[in-house]
C-alpha cells in the first residue's frame, strides 16, 4: 500500500480546467444592482484587472496556466494525496479513504492556488498594490505570501473582532511584508463613519469588503482581490482536482465520493468540478459538500439572487442564501460563515448533482480529534467538516469504493479552539428556520 501519493513535479497540470462550457444549464448573470441588467466587464474595470474579468466571463473549457505562476506553485505542489488507512481502520470502513493535502502551501491552506494567480495577472497589467478583507486571516495570509513574491504592496482588512483574538495570523501578514487595519479603519470613508456612529464597533465581513473594494477604486495603482466565490477563484483551485484525477489514475484507483468542506465553495469546487463532464456522462462518483448547521447555505437557504455583501454594494449574484444581513452565530470555523456560496458551485447543486450535509461543530471537532490520534495532524477547524463527511461517507460505503476528501488547510494557528473544544466549552449552534425566511424576505426580488 502506498501512503503518500506524489506526482512528480514535471506532471503538475500546466492547464486549469474551467466548468463553465460543461455547466448542464448556463450560469445565470451577475446584475446591477440598482438596473437589474447583466453587468458589463467595464464595471468590474476600477477593481478586477482586465485578464481575470476575462477569465470570470470565460467559456474556454482549459485555461494555461502562465510559466510564472507555475513557478510559484512548484513551491509546494503538486501536493500529496494521502491514503488515510489509519482512520479507516479506526472506524470499520470497508472502503479506502485518501486526503488531498493543500495544508502544504506557505500559508497553510489551499487558498495561495488562487492568490499567486491573482497577484500575478494583476501585476502583468501594472497594479502596484492590492488591497483585501480577511475574516479570520487565512485569505489575508494567502495574498500577503503571493504578494511577497511579485513585489506588489498588500493592504488587508481584517474584521477587528478576529485582528484582537487572532493575533498570529496579523504577525504572519506583517512578515510578509503586508499591511493590516482593523475594520471598521480610519483608511476609508465608510470605515470613518462607522466609527463615528459606534467607536466600539468590532466590524464584520461585510463592513470589511467595503472598505477594501473602497480603497481599490480611489487608488489609481490598487486592485481588489477575493479569495473565495468568484469563477475565476473556482477555476484556479481546479488545480486540486486535475492533481487527484492523475494521482488516482497512477494507482488505479476510481473516486466514488468526493467531499470537501463549503465556505464559499472554492475548495469544494476546485476538487469536484474537474470530475464533473464524467459525471454528466454517467460516472456514478458522488458530490458532498460539507457546510456548518449553523451556517446552513447549501441544506436550508433559497437559490435565487442576493448581494454578495452587508452593505449591498456587490452585483446580485444568483446562489443559496440565508439573505445578505445574516449574523452568523461565533462558531470557530470562521471561514464557513458566509451567507450564500459560489454561483458556479450553487449551479451544480441546483442542478441535483451535488448531496449537500450538515453538521454541528462539537461533531465535526470530534472527527478532528479521531483525526489527530490516526492520521497525527491538527486540521483547520473549516476542514474538520470534510473529515466528519467523509468518515460518515465512508461508514455507509463498500469494498469497491474510495472516498476522497479535500484537507483544506492545518490548524496550527487556531489553537484557541482547540483549547476551547478540549475544556468542553464548544457549544451548537441551529439557525432557526424564522430567522432564515425574515432574512430572505429582504432580498431583493428580480423580475
Ligand atoms: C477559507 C477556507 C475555507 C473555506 O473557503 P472555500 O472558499 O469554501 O474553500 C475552508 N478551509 C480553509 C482552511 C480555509 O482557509
Amino acid at each position: 500500500m502506498l501512503k503518500r501519493i506524489f506526482l512528480p513535479q514535471d506532471r503538475m497540470p500546466t492547464q486549469w480546467y474551467n466548468p463553465m462550457p460543461d455547466l448542464p444549464t448556463p450560469l445565470a448573470p451577475p446584475l446591477n444592482p440598482e438596473t437589474h441588467k447583466p453587468i458589463t466587464p467595464d464595471m468590474l474595470a476600477p477593481i478586477f484587472p482586465d485578464s481575470l474579468i476575462a477569465q470570470e466571463m470565460s467559456q474556454e473549457r482549459f485555461i494555461d496556466i502562465p510559466e510564472a505562476v507555475q513557478d510559484i506553485y512548484r513551491l509546494w505542489r503538486p501536493s500529496p494525496l494521502v491514503r488515510a488507512d489509519r482512520l479507516e481502520k479506526a472506524i470499520g470502513a470497508k472502503c479506502r479513504i485518501y486526503y488531498k493535502d493543500e495544508s502544504v502551501s506557505p500559508a497553510g491552506s489551499h487558498k495561495p492556488n488562487t492568490s499567486v494567480p491573482q497577484a500575478y495577472y494583476n501585476k502583468m497589467e501594472g497594479v502596484e498594490r492590492l488591497a483585501t478583507e480577511t475574516g479570520a486571516g487565512q485569505w489575508g495570509t494567502a495574498l500577503s505570501f503571493a504578494c511577497a513574491q511579485y513585489g506588489l504592496e498588500c493592504v488587508v482588512y481584517m474584521v477587528k473582532v478576529s485582528y484582537e483574538q487572532k493575533p498570529y495570523r496579523k504577525m504572519l501578514i506583517n512578515s510578509y511584508g503586508g499591511t493590516i487595519f482593523a475594520s471598521p479603519s480610519e483608511q476609508t470613508r465608510t470605515g470613518r463613519e462607522m466609527l463615528a456612529r459606534d467607536p466600539g464597533c468590532k466590524g464584520s465581513l461585510g463592513l470589511a469588503i467595503s472598505e477594501a473594494v473602497e480603497d481599490a477604486a480611489t487608488h489609481d495603482n490598487t486592485k481588489y482581490a477575493l479569495g473565495s466565490v468568484l469563477n475565476h477563484v473556482i477555476i484556479h483551485q481546479t488545480i486540486t482536482g486535475l492533481e487527484v484525477q492523475a494521482q488516482l489514475d497512477m494507482i488505479g484507483e476510481k473516486a466514488t465520493h468526493l467531499v470537501g468542506c463549503v465556505g464559499g465553495g472554492s475548495n469544494f469546487g476546485g476538487l469536484v468540478l474537474p470530475f464533473l463532464p464524467k459525471k454528466l456522462a454517467g460516472d456514478p462518483v458522488r458530490f458532498i459538500p460539507v457546510e456548518p448547521r449553523a451556517c446552513p447555505t447549501l441544506t436550508r437557504g433559497e437559490y435565487r439572487y442576493d448581494y454578495g455583501d452587508m452593505a449591498r454594494l456587490t452585483p446580485l449574484v444568483k446562489m443559496h442564501t440565508l439573505g445578505h444581513d445574516f449574523m452568523p452565530a461565533p462558531i470557530h470555523a470562521g471561514g464557513l460563515r458566509y451567507h450564500g456560496d459560489a454561483p458556479i458551485v450553487c449551479n451544480v447543486v441546483a442542478e441535483g448533482l451535488c448531496e449537500p450535509v450538515a453538521y454541528f461543530q462539537t461533531e465535526c471537532f470530534e472527527a478532528a480529534r479521531l483525526f489527530l490520534e490516526t492520521e497525527g495532524f491538527l486540521p483547520a477547524p473549516e476542514t474538520s467538516h470534510a473529515i466528519k463527511g467523509a468518515i460518515e461517507a465512508a461508514k455507509t460505503a463498500g469494498p469497491d469504493d474510495v472516498v476522497v476528501f479535500l484537507y483544506s488547510g492545518h490548524g496550527l494557528l487556531d489553537l484557541a479552539s482547540y483549547d476551547a473544544f478540549n475544556h468542553g466549552l464548544l457549544t451548537n449552534f441551529e439557525l432557526p428556520q424564522r430567522d432564515i425566511e425574515e432574512a430572505l424576505k429582504r432580498c431583493p426580488v428580480v423580475e
